[in-house]
């Protein structure tokens, strides 16, 4: 039997049902658990705390499975788990090509997402594609019990792995990417969201092919797009771009440093029938590209600034919050007065009040009087654990320069 024994008063965190138990808290280890086993973790007075998989080399050194002592972790709880989370996205994610199934420990499964895409064809033919993400050592032993209840809840047989992020390194992990069942994924899948359609090429796209976590915010950006001039800071393959258009911008400019997502967001222009002219894309780094279209006096009325997580763990805090300041600082100053700026961070290291703090302070420096209109986030299919506050990562602001 693997128990995981913690110091006294250790167990608080687990007892209001926060789902992670750092190296620190431990005191003893019994048994010689193997990277992902199961083990029972109990209170320094013995008492049971929950059951969890064991990650050796992870200062994250557990993660819980379940807080039922009556609860075992085998193929069935696993079958469970998947069903739950893919009956509630059922329920809640209606009439979208792109929707993540599996996020986490916000559906009981620490350290997997699986994003889901159903190409945009009529008919019972339309091929479907999960995509996964495994990234800590629980999940990946339970990676085939993991797919073979996908396949089950969903119906859909393909099933392409992605795991090719550095944070499986802390777990001991090597990256890994490829084919878990069914077919190889074609080159790239048509989904369509908010009535738009884009390309997601699960193989080498960013992520699992596509920024699903963005789909209310994009449909947000549709809904205030007409006869606007909107600019669309790093924009990947386009897609607050494409959401402006179809919701009849008048002209937009969008701005990335990868290539390839450039060249898939000018397919997915085509592929919506838009026409080309309303849409310039700059192959170019965003920080100087803002600065350098701001100097040429060029202004819109909708700017987007949705970056890369600037901020990969605390110790990069004051350094992304100068990097955020600095976009949105000129991102201000590009507003023609009235205009909105949607602003974004996925840093989880930067918190909702910090993110807000740090474009008050932009909007000071520009010299603007800017009103928060909404807060944003990710959608439904992203939930937060109420005990596991570290799971926010996408805040955003809907602002408005007066
Ligand atoms: N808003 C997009 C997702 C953005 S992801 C959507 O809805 O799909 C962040 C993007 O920033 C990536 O495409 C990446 O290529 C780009 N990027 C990263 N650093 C950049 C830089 N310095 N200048 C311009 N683009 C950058």
């Amino acid at each position: 039997m693997n128990i995981v024994t913690l110091k006294p008063s250790k167990e608080k965190s687990l007892l209001r049902r926060h789902p992670w138990v750092y190296a620190n808290a431990i005191e003893r280890v019994e048994g010689k658990p193997a990277p992902g086993a199961t083990v029972i973790v109990r209170a320094h007075d013995g008492r049971f705390l929950a059951r969890a998989a064991y990650s050796p080399h992870s200062q994250i050194r557990a993660r819980v499975w379940s807080f039922d002592e009556n609860e075992p972790i085998d193929h069935a709880f696993f079958k469970r788990r998947v069903q739950r989370a893919v009956a509630h996205r059922q329920a809640m994610v209606n009439g979208t090509g792109a929707v993540r199934l599996i996020f986490g420990e916000a559906d009981g499964l620490p350290g997997v997402i699986v994003d889901y895409y159903k190409e945009d064809v009529a008919g019972e033919n339309a091929r479907g594609q999960l995509v996964c993400q495994f990234m800590a050592a629980g999940v990946e032993a339970w990676k085939e019990a993991i797919v073979a209840a996908l396949t089950a809840a969903t119906g859909c047989p393909n099933v392409y792995e992605r795991s090719d992020v550095s944070i499986r390194e802390k777990e001991g992990l090597e990256q890994i990417t490829g084919l878990l069942a069914g077919d190889e994924p074609p080159e790239t899948i048509v989904a369509n969201e908010n009535g738009v359609r884009y390309h997601v090429d699960v193989r080498n796209g960013h992520k699992t092919g596509f920024y699903v976590d963005q789909r209310d915010n994009r449909a947000l950006v549709q809904t205030f797009a007409q006869d606007r001039e909107v600019l669309n800071c790093f924009c990947y393959t386009g897609g607050f771009s494409l959401a402006a258009m179809k919701g009849g911008a008048k002209r937009v400019v969008s701005i990335d440093s990868s290539g390839d997502a450039l060249a898939t967001a000018q397919k997915n222009v085509q592929a919506n029938g838009f026409d080309a002219d309303r849409a310039t894309w700059l192959d170019a780094d965003a920080f100087k590209t803002l600065r350098r279209l701001h100097e040429e006096g060029e202004r819109f009325d909708l700017v987007v600034l949705d970056p890369p997580k600037f901020a990969a763990s605390r110790e990069h805090v004051d350094r992304a919050a100068r990097a955020y300041k600095d976009i949105n600082l000129t991102g201000f100053k590009l507003l023609r007065p009235g205009g909105l700026l949607f602003t974004y961070s996925c840093s989880g290291a930067i918190d909702a009040e910090l993110f807000q703090k740090i474009v008050a302070g932009a909007a000071a420096d520009a010299k603007v009087d800017a009103r928060i209109l909404k807060r944003l986030g990710a959608g439904v299919d992203h939930p937060l654990l109420a005990a596991f506050p570290e799971g926010e990562y996408l805040k955003g602001l809907l602002l408005q320069v007066l």
